[in-house]
C-alpha cells in the first residue's frame, strides 16, 4: 500500500485564494504586522514567506525588526503601538524570544482580538474551554488538512508526539473538540513506539529526525508530520521516516509541502477574520 500524500501546498493555495477573493470585496484591507527580535535566519525565511502570502492575498503587511538586546519595555511599546494601530488587525511575534525577554509578558501585551496565532493566555483559555477564538495556525492547519482529506477525528485514537504550547497542547485541544481520543507523548513517555502503534491518527511535532519509523505506525494510519528539521545532508525533513512509513500509512504529509504551507494560509485567514470582526468592511 502506498499512502495518499496530503498536499499542503494545494490546500494552502485554495485557502489563500478564498482569502484573496474576500479581501478584494473589502474597502479597507486587512493588515498584519510581524515583530522580529534579533537576527535569526529561520525567522527571516518565515518573514519573507509571510510577506509573499500577504501580497498574494491583498493583505497589508509590515515588519518590525528589533535588535537582539532590545529592552523589554521597548518591545512592549511596539506591541502597544500596534494594538492601537487602526490599519493593523493581526500581530505576530516570532518566538522564541531572546532569554532576557519575558515571553508571558509579551504574550499578554498583545490585544486578544489581534492575536492571530493564539498566544494570549485569554485566547489559549478560550481554546481550552471550547469558546470561539482564533485557533493557533499550525494546529489549525493540521485540522484543515484532516478535513480536506475527509478524515473525521471522531471515534479515532490520536497520538500526538510533542507537548509544546504552540503545537502539541493546542493540537490535543482541537482534536478533543472534534471528539477524538488523544494521547499526548513527550520525552518522558515510557513506550513511545507502543503509543504510536495504537494511533489511527499519528501527529509528530518533536523536531527529531527519524523519530517515527515504519514499525511504530499502524497499517492504514493517518500520519501528519509537523516537524521541520534538516537531515545530515542539510535537506528539510520531518520526524517521520517518510519513504517507509508511506508504504504503511493510508495518508501522509510530506516535509516540505505538508503542514507548513497550510499553517501560513491559516494565518492569512485569521488576519482576514480579525479584520472582519473589527468591522473594517
Ligand atoms: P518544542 O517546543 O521543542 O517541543 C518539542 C516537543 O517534542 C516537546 O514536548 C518534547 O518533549 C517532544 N519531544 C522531543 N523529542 C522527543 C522524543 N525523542 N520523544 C518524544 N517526544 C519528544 O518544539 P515545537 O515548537 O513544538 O516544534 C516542534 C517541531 O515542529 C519543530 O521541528 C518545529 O520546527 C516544527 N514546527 C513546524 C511548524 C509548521 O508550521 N510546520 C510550526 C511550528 C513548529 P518534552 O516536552 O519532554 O521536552
Amino acid at each position: 500500500m502506498s499512502a495518499v500524500v496530503m498536499d499542503g501546498k494545494a490546500l494552502a493555495a485554495k485557502i489563500k485564494e478564498q482569502v484573496r477573493l474576500r479581501v478584494e470585496q473589502m474597502e479597507r484591507k486587512p493588515g498584519m504586522a510581524m515583530v522580529l527580535v534579533g537576527e535569526n535566519s529561520a525567522a527571516q525565511v518565515y518573514e519573507t514567506g509571510k510577506q509573499r502570502d500577504c501580497r498574494q492575498c491583498g493583505i497589508y503587511y509590515e515588519t518590525y525588526r528589533l535588535p537582539e538586546d532590545v529592552p523589554q519595555k521597548e518591545l512592549l511599546d511596539v506591541i502597544g503601538f500596534l494594538n492601537e494601530r487602526e490599519g493593523i488587525d493581526g500581530i505576530l511575534i516570532q518566538f522564541p524570544l531572546p532569554g532576557h525577554l519575558d515571553d508571558r509578558a509579551v504574550q499578554m501585551a498583545i490585544r486578544p482580538d489581534k492575536d492571530v496565532d493564539c498566544v494570549h493566555p485569554s485566547n489559549v483559555g478560550d481554546l481550552t474551554l471550547g469558546v470561539d477564538c482564533f485557533w493557533p495556525c499550525t494546529p489549525a492547519g493540521v485540522m484543515r488538512l484532516l478535513a480536506e482529506y475527509g478524515v473525521d477525528p471522531a471515534f479515532k485514537n490520536c497520538t500526538m508526539v510533542g507537548r509544546s504550547n504552540i503545537v502539541g497542547k493546542p493540537q490535543a485541544m482541537l482534536l478533543l473538540r472534534h471528539d477524538c481520543t488523544v494521547t499526548v507523548c513527550h520525552t518522558k513517555t515510557p513506550d513511545l513506539a507502543a503509543e504510536c502503534r495504537r494511533a489511527d491518527i499519528l501527529i509528530s511535532a518533536a523536531g527529531h529526525v527519524g523519530l517515527i519509523s515504519a514499525d511504530m505506525v499502524k497499517e492504514g494510519a493517518v500520519v501528519i508530520d509537523v516537524a521541520v528539521n534538516r537531515d545530515t545532508e542539510g535537506r528539510l525533513c520531518g520526524d517521520v521516516d517518510y519513504k517507509t512509513v508511506a508504504q504503511k500509512a493510508a495518508y501522509i504529509t510530506p516535509v516540505p509541502g505538508g503542514v507548513g504551507p497550510v499553517t501560513r494560509a491559516v494565518l492569512m485567514e485569521n488576519t482576514l477574520t480579525a479584520a472582519l470582526r473589527r468591522g473594517k468592511e
